[in-house]
């Protein structure tokens, strides 16, 4: 197959296409029209995605149940899990740390610019500040009663409630082990069936995705640059070494502790990893929502990376919910970041604090657009630094958020191929497209 029909190739073509006519789109004036009749094909794509991972984690999770025949072997499966999960979060925060002290961009950010940033965005704090209050006022034991739902029916209504729907699947699939087979059998063809159906639809929507990704950077950009590309650029170049600090974590991160899993638990090559998971990379970059991703992720992680339908449909919806790897280790360096601009010295306790209250934050951070940067306040006042300075961060947000939501998915997706691999259900891949 030639390089440019390769999936990933299209999506990066349709990436950078859409980079550029963004570009072109504010300095030409055209910005009505991509919002207008750009952007929308961008909406459609991510409508589409989030369309059908609720019935495709339902289906998948009640299949996959049904499979392991045993369910000793879910709680093991679900104990290991959450365990890898908050290992790797509690590292990625320690990279995150190692890389903000190293670097200190709080301190190379220029007096001037600090007090216009703080000026020219605090409205948009007070928003935010709100909204993470809300989160704190629940009660330490809330996001456990909010895996019950009350209602089956409004479990499925909403992608928020993605580990209602694990709960109401895997509670289906061991009903479903424990009846008469003769009964059985009908109900687990049926979702079986459905699940295939959905895995075609996945299919379907993922040849839209070099235009869906078009549509969606062009949006990114007009959105970014508004009408004065100019001072995007100078606020990147202002924030340049905040978001160095945050990407060298990133890329330290994926490259250190990913590899460092596979080689204690599995016999996978990071390249074969990467070959296989990037065309949900690349999606999780465009839409800056691993929730969205999810039904790529799964498909590749099947299909790609020899994972086994059980494993997938229980570790990554539930990643997708809780493990976020990106944003905990964002929500470290930014805390840190605010800190040193305002001329705090966080004390080692402090920083341990953020530890603790980082993972906290990113297990609270739904996989949507923009959600860590709201969680981030919890991580500030743990350690008393003044939440106003998010507004020294929020100009360079949704490019970062691109690129954690693409850690985020990467997380999920090596964890997934680590618990299969100790379970005996990693089957050999087709890393490539
Ligand atoms: N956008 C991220 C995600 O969907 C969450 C965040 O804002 O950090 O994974």
């Amino acid at each position: 197959m030639p390089w440019y029909r390769k999936l990933h190739w299209q999506i990066i073509i349709g990436l950078v296409l859409g980079l550029i006519w963004g570009l072109i789109s504010t300095q030409a004036g055209f910005n009505q029209f991509t919002s207008d009749f750009i952007r929308p094909f961008g909406t459609i794509f991510v409508n589409m995605l989030q369309m059908i991972a609720i019935p495709l984690v339902l289906a998948s999770l009640v299949v996959g149940v049904t499979k392991l025949n045993d369910i000793t072997k879910l709680s093991r499966m679900g104990g290991k899990t959450i365990g890898i999960y908050m290992v790797t979060t509690v590292l990625a925060i320690t990279i995150g740390l190692i890389s903000v002290n190293l670097i200190q961009p709080g301190k190379a950010l220029p007096e001037e610019t600090r007090i216009e940033l703080l000026e020219s965005y605090q409205e948009n704090v007070a928003d935010r500040e709100q909204t993470a209050e809300q989160a704190l006022e629940r009660g330490p034991l809330q996001p456990l009663v909010d895996i019950v739902p009350q209602n089956l029916i409004q479990s499925m209504s909403s992608n928020s409630n993605m580990l209602q729907v694990v709960f109401l699947a895997i509670l289906l699939g061991i009903g479903l082990i424990q009846i008469d087979r003769k009964k059985s059998d009908l109900l687990v063809n049926m979702f079986d069936g459905f699940n295939d159906v959905i895995i075609k639809i996945v299919d379907y929507i993922m040849l839209l995705a070099p235009y869906g990704v078009f549509a969606l950077l062009a949006a990114v950009i007009i959105d970014l640059a508004g009408d004065d590309l100019g001072r995007a650029v100078d606020l990147l170049f202002a924030l340049g070494w905040y978001s160095i600090a945050v990407l060298a974590g990133l890329i330290a991160h994926m490259s250190l502790v990913y590899m460092g899993l596979f080689k204690i638990f599995s016999n996978m090559s990071l390249k074969n990893f990467f070959k296989g998971i990037r065309p949900a990379m690349l999606l999780g970059f465009s839409t800056s929502s691993s929730a969205a991703t999810l039904p790529v992720t799964m498909e590749r992680v099947e299909k790609n990376l020899g994972v086994e339908e059980e494993v997938a449909s229980f570790v990554l919806p539930v990643g997708a919910t809780i493990n976020m790897d990106g944003t905990s280790l964002y929500q470290a360096v930014a805390a840190v970041f605010i800190a040193q601009a305002v001329g705090m010295d966080l004390s080692i306790a402090q920083q341990l604090t953020i530890v603790l209250t980082a993972t906290l934050a990113s297990i609270g951070t739904a996989g949507v657009p923009g959600a860590g940067i709201i969680m981030l306040v919890i991580v500030l006042n743990s350690v008393q630094v003044p939440v106003e300075g998010i507004a020294l961060i929020l100009g360079v947000d949704r490019i970062l958020d691109m690129c954690r939501t693409a850690v985020n998915i990467t997380g999920d997706a090596a964890v997934s191929v680590v618990i299969a691999s100790t379970e005996g259900k990693l089957s050999q891949g087709h890393f490539d497209d």
